[in-house]
């Protein structure tokens, strides 16, 4: 399979080219076409497997193609992330493959001052990569709304309970809009991790790699 078989867009393809990236992996492979065309995803893959590339391309696009604007004091895509640290990784990626694209990429982590942030989510973005906490946070201080949240995404599941962010993460459901794709990937995936999933998905795609 080649990145070019799977559907992905003029900028996207040439954003993959400049990067080296010719072959996708194995969790691009599957992942990409089903989530092109909107499917619910679960999937059990480790970091190092090219998995924020498999959910960042074809929600890119998705982005593009839907034609809509960035919501003021909201979000199109919401990515929750377990660490600042990922978060951060996530963003440069979103940034590095939609350089062509006309969106744009958030962070917001605890740890810093909140003001600008606030700031930041009055104007609106397009993807929203995010802590639970802050993400709360925000929300409490009526800065950020997820009403307009066409895509969701929940990075390293796993991690996430063992942080303890079971309940934060309970209460960002509630606040999702019911009509949106949603994306759950986790490292492992016992009973817990399992049924949290349920929670988000609508007859996800399943991946394993
Ligand atoms: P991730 O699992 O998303 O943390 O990605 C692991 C690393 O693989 C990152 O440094 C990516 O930039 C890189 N990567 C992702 N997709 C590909 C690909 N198709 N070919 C080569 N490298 C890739």
């Amino acid at each position: 399979t080649k990145f070019s078989d799977l559907g992905l867009s003029e900028p996207i393809l040439h954003a993959l080219t400049n990067k080296g990236y010719d072959t996708p992996t194995p969790i691009q492979a599957q992942a990409i076409p089903p989530l092109l065309q909107g499917r619910d995803l679960c999937g059990i893959a480790q970091t190092g497997t090219g998995k924020t590339a498999a959910f960042a391309l074809p929600s890119l696009m998705r982005l593009t193609d839907s034609g809509r604007n960035r919501p003021p004091g909201g979000c199109r895509m919401l990515v929750l992330s377990p660490t600042r640290e990922l978060a951060s990784q996530i963003a440069e990626s979103f940034r590095d493959y939609g350089r062509q694209l006309k969106l744009t990429v958030a962070t917001v982590f605890g740890g810093v001052p909140i003001g600008r942030q606030i700031k930041q989510m009055q104007q609106g973005v397009d993807i929203l990569v995010a802590t639970p906490g802050r993400l709360l946070d925000l929300i409490d201080q009526r800065a950020l709304r997820l009403a307009n949240v066409e895509i969701f995404v929940l990075d390293e599941a796993d991690q996430m309970l063992d942080l303890g962010f079971i309940h934060a993460l309970k209460r960002i459901d509630k606040l999702l809009p019911a009509k949106r794709q949603s994306l759950f990937f986790s490292a492992t995936m016992p009973k817990t991790i399992a049924e949290l999933g349920d929670r988000f998905l609508t007859d996800p795609v399943k991946v394993s790699v």
